[in-house]
């Protein structure tokens, strides 16, 4: 079973983002432990634990700010887990983490955390430049990043990885070159690097539009950005990372088993206030409020996915991995002619923006940019 547990807090909204976030000066840690484990009763009570002989795979607990609840916290919610099922043997248990959270525990006794079962962390570095950082409103300098992740290899830590941004507001391709050469310097297992994207009703969308602002938080230009992305593939590649998915890169053997599921559009149960989940055929949303979660942590919105949906969800997450997809296991999963189904999409790009390695389609490396329309045409496409 894979599981993913969300975890809302956070010591201050950064402008860029939209997640659903409660600041953590309100407290209420322990309610939110006891309503996740109140959770994980109601949700088994539906659940053959016989029909997970592997116990649970993968647990990703991802927010908001994970760190923020202290290690006694998650002792709480595995021991209730575990009534259920037990961690696989190999399990890979991840926790978000921040180095913002300076008063944290993560920050104080990071091996706690180890010590209840985490066995894999990724921190939200983003960049490793200070001007960048304060305009993305983080609480951490460079400095301080490059120190928690020190700290948390002396704590035993061995499966680290780092999200890094691109496409900062001042971010130049010199700066963005700096950002990599020291998170290579610190010897992590993993890379993850997105773009950032400017989200509605945020308030990084206020300050990059409105006159007064804009001038002080300069986006870089959409080719820069891109050949930001590139940039980052071949300095990573150089240095031993393996690109498996978009946007993410890794040393040999520790590609991320949690997120591959995902790319694999494998079903997975998620827990806490605002999550996502995939099961038994349904994809769900717990409710984004966190009184209401507290009050009946079932409150949420079920949709059914068709049959169809799971077809194109599986082509177009599966394209997002640097190996493709299996259309002969999707023939058989589906009852489908895949060549014949989706024959007007091969005829346009077949050879071009996607490469057939035997059985397997897959995305050439220098189309990602144009995945978005690309993968779109797989949509509705009969
Ligand atoms: S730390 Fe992460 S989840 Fe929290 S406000 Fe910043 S971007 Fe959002």
């Amino acid at each position: 079973m894979f599981i993913y547990l969300h975890v809302p807090f956070c010591l201050s909204r950064c402008v860029y983002c939209d997640f659903y976030v409660v600041l953590d000066k309100y407290g209420g840690h322990e309610a939110y432990v006891d309503a996740v484990c109140r959770e994980i009763d109601l949700r088994f009570a539906s659940i053959n634990v016989a029909d997970f002989p592997q116990g649970i795979q993968t647990l990703y607990v991802g927010g908001g700010t994970p760190s923020l609840l202290d290690a006694a916290a998650y002792r709480r919610i595995f021991k209730k887990l575990n009534e259920y099922l037990p961690f696989a043997g190999q399990a890979e248990i991840t926790l978000e983490a921040n180095p913002g959270a300076r008063r944290s525990e993560m920050v104080d006794s990071p091996k706690a955390y180890r010590e209840c079962g985490f066995n894999r962390v990724s921190v939200g570095v983003q960049t490793l430049n200070n001007n960048e950082l304060k305009k993305l409103s983080r609480l951490h300098s460079a400095e301080e990043a490059e120190e928690f992740i020190r700290g948390l290899q002396r704590a035993g830590w061995a499966n680290i990885s780092l999200d890094l941004m691109y496409g900062i507001p001042l971010q130049t391709e010199a700066s963005w070159q700096e950002t990599l050469q020291r998170a290579i310097a610190l010897n992590v297992q993993h890379i993850s690097m997105y773009g950032l994207k400017v989200e509605e009703n945020t308030p990084l969308e206020t300050l990059t539009t409105l006159p007064l602002a804009k001038g002080s938080y300069p986006l870089p230009e959409e080719e820069a950005v891109v050949d930001m992305y590139f940039t980052g593939l071949s300095t990573l590649a150089q240095a031993g990372f393996c690109r498996y998915e978009f946007s993410n890169l890794a040393q040999p053997g520790f590609e991320s088993r949690h997120n591959l599921n995902y790319w694999n559009n494998g079903e997975f149960l998620a827990l806490g206030v605002a999550a996502h989940g995939y099961w038994q055929g349904q994809r769900y949303e717990t409710v984004p409020d966190l009184q209401r979660y507290l009050n009946n942590p079932l409150a949420g919105i079920t949709q059914a996915c068709p049959t169809r949906e799971q077809l194109e969800n599986a082509i177009i997450f599966g394209l997002r991995k640097a190996e493709g997809i299996d259309t002969s296991a999707l023939e058989r999963a589906f009852g489908i002619d895949f060549r014949q189904r989706y024959g007007a999409v091969l005829d346009r790009y077949a050879g071009k923006a996607l490469i057939w390695e035997g059985h397997r389609l897959r995305l050439e490396e220098s189309a990602i940019p144009l995945s978005n329309s690309i993968l779109a045409e797989f949509l509705g496409d009969d």
